[in-house]
């Protein structure tokens, strides 16, 4: 179909803020997209691949520039100048494509979805020398065949930053709306289909026939991966068991990060909850698979978490990170940093679905099948009780061991793909603040252009006016003028800390260190990103400070006090 259409879309989408308007609008227009024609799907959710595709557009900005400057033979640093004004790049490509047809006559050829598809899709392929060029040209080919409007939504689509507003669950809606009569229900079906395939094309395709049990026959594959359950929060314990019911399964909440393990036959691909394939960078997992766990089929739930071969302590999540995007030397890095699958759930085994069955059935079955090696694999620690003060005791005991908290789950509960569900609930420690000083920015787009969006947070260091960065902070800011409601905009802080500005690199400034803020957060851990050498982990902007003068703030000292202390004084309620 004529990209332009889908243009027009993606801009009537833009036009309104309402959900049921956007749902509205797409309704209409995928009457209109033919069976044939999935991948627009993909299109709308601003990717060219399903979501269970580990493949990723991956264009950065500085690319788009090159390309855009290619395009309509501008210099680079002239593109950069406007969309510097402009704050959005897809915005920019429009504006040069208007003068552009101006000046020079395009092809005249009508860009079609499928060639947009089919270009951008050769992207994450290309590698090795002359990639970039490679990558231009393919990029070029479509700006010089594009109007205007298609421009601003190619590039938009190639940096990944759609803006249209429309997510998922909209698309779901306007499916159900388009075709069939009992909208509510079958749009919990498309969900249930969406959720087990993570193919919205799939799903389109199916909808598009109208046959309710086409959706409903919809079942889990080993071998391809499927969204995970997630958690709602529970502030205590108390609050926990009232949620949950009594009694109710406390497991550790690991902090590691989410590995899906699939077993078909000898075949084993392990998955991160973003669905990425990482089965190449833990080889030490599958041979753990291999050796201990039985079954010929299989998808484990689990969490991988990294420890310390000499003092056997468990390490958090960022010690390990590396290891999930590391390509090369995967042997001395696994050696460097190993890790240990602890599993929760187990979601099929041996020809059958578990999903449907009850929490506690399906973690009896991993007990039965997995042969415990700490260090290696181990069904996760979890104890059964309706009782406060144990579980206090487990929570406590979960901190010690350097894990993030406790999950109380349902012991009756299904497990629901790509839910957050009530019934499966994380508890965490208290949240922390902190005060410090703001000392360098980076302005925003779209929205937030014109605006500061992003701030660096600096504390005292050890030397006298000496200021060491150890994080940013975006969220806690209002996108609006607070007004009476209390708070600070965007636009209001951008406004107070221009004065301060000391010197502009692109979209970054650096700022004197004027301006106090509060900022809680959940953590301080050891960081190499900041010159601290600490970063505080999920910081929240909760005010600024006038009445704190700047030497006031936190120093380095008090930092590495509140790293020593933050397991210790955690509250538990
Ligand atoms: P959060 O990332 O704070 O939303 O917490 C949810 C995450 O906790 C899940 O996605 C898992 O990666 C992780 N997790 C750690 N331990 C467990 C556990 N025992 N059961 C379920 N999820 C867990």
């Amino acid at each position: 179909m004529k990209y332009k259409k889908l243009a027009e879309v993606y801009e009537d989408l833009t036009s309104t803020t309402k959900r049921l308007e956007k749902t509205d609008i797409l309704s209409k227009f995928l009457k209109k997209v033919p069976k044939k024609d999935e991948d627009v799907m993909y299109l709308l959710l601003g990717s060219v691949f399903p979501e269970y595709s580990e493949k990723r557009i991956g264009i950065s900005n500085r690319l788009a520039i090159q390309a855009m400057s290619k395009a309509t033979g501008l210099q680079k640093k002239e593109v950069v100048k406007l969309w510097k004004k402009i704050g959005d790049l897809g915005k920019v490509a429009e504006e040069l494509a208007k003068n552009k047809k101006q000046s020079t006559l395009s092809s005249g050829k009508k860009l079609t979805t499928q060639k947009v598809i089919e270009n951008v899709k050769k992207l994450p392929e290309i590698e090795g020398k002359g990639s970039v060029s490679r990558k231009i040209s393919l990029i070029t080919e479509l700006l010089t065949n594009a109007e205007p409007i298609e421009a601003k939504y190619i590039i938009r689509t190639l940096i990944g930053d759609l803006r249209i507003g429309v997510g998922e669950s909209t698309i779901r809606d306007a499916m159900a709306d388009a075709f069939f009569k009992n909208k509510k229900e079958v749009a919990k079906k498309i969900q249930r289909a969406l959720d087990r395939t993570n193919d919205i094309g799939l799903v389109f395709q199916m909808a598009k026939k109208g046959k309710v049990k086409d959706l409903e026959a919809v079942g889990i594959e080993v071998g391809k991966p499927l969204k995970v359950m997630l958690a709602q929060k529970a502030d205590s314990i108390k609050q926990g068991f009232e949620k949950v019911g009594k009694p109710c399964a406390i497991e550790y909440k690991y902090d590691g990060f989410r590995m899906l393990i699939h077993k078909k036959g000898k075949k084993l691909t392990l998955f991160t909850r973003r669905l990425e394939n990482v089965t190449k960078q833990f080889p030490e997992v599958v041979d753990y698979i291999d050796k201990y766990v039985k079954g010929k089929e299989f998808i484990l739930d689990s969490e991988a978490v990294g420890w310390d071969r000499q003092t056997k302590q468990y390490k958090p999540f960022q010690k390990i990170s590396q290891r999930i995007r590391r390509k090369y030397d995967i042997e001395k890095l696994q050696k460097k940093l190993p890790v240990e699958i602890n599993v929760f759930d187990i979601l099929y085994y041996n020809g059958k679905s578990q999903i449907d069955e009850p929490y506690k059935k399906r973690t009896k079955l991993l007990r039965k099948i997995i042969k415990k090696h700490p260090y290696k694999i181990i069904p996760s620690k979890k104890i059964v009780t309706d009782n406060g003060k144990k579980a206090k005791k487990f929570f406590k005991k979960a901190l010690k061991d350097n894990q993030e908290g406790i999950m109380m789950k349902n012991l009756n509960a299904k497990y629901q793909p790509g839910k957050r569900v009530g019934h499966m609930l994380k508890i965490k420690p208290e949240e922390r603040d902190l005060d410090l000083v703001i000392t360098g920015a980076e302005y925003g787009t779209g929205k937030r252009s014109g605006w500061m969006s992003s701030f660096v947070l600096s504390c005292k260091g050890k030397k006298k006016g000496e200021f060491l960065e150890i994080g940013k902070v975006g969220t806690g800011i209002k996108e609006k003028k607070a007004g009476k409601s209390g708070g600070i905009s965007f636009g209001e802080l951008t406004e107070k800390l221009q004065p301060y500005v000391i010197e502009e690199k692109g979209k970054k400034v650096k700022i004197k260190p004027k301006v106090v803020v509060s900022v809680t957060y959940q953590e301080i851990q050891h960081s190499p990103n900041y010159n601290s050498g600490w970063a505080l982990r999920f910081p929240r902007f909760t005010a600024i400070r006038p009445d704190k003068p700047v030497k006031e703030i936190a120093n380095l000292k008090e930092i590495e006090k509140d790293f020593k202390d933050q397991k210790r004084n955690w509250r538990y309620g």
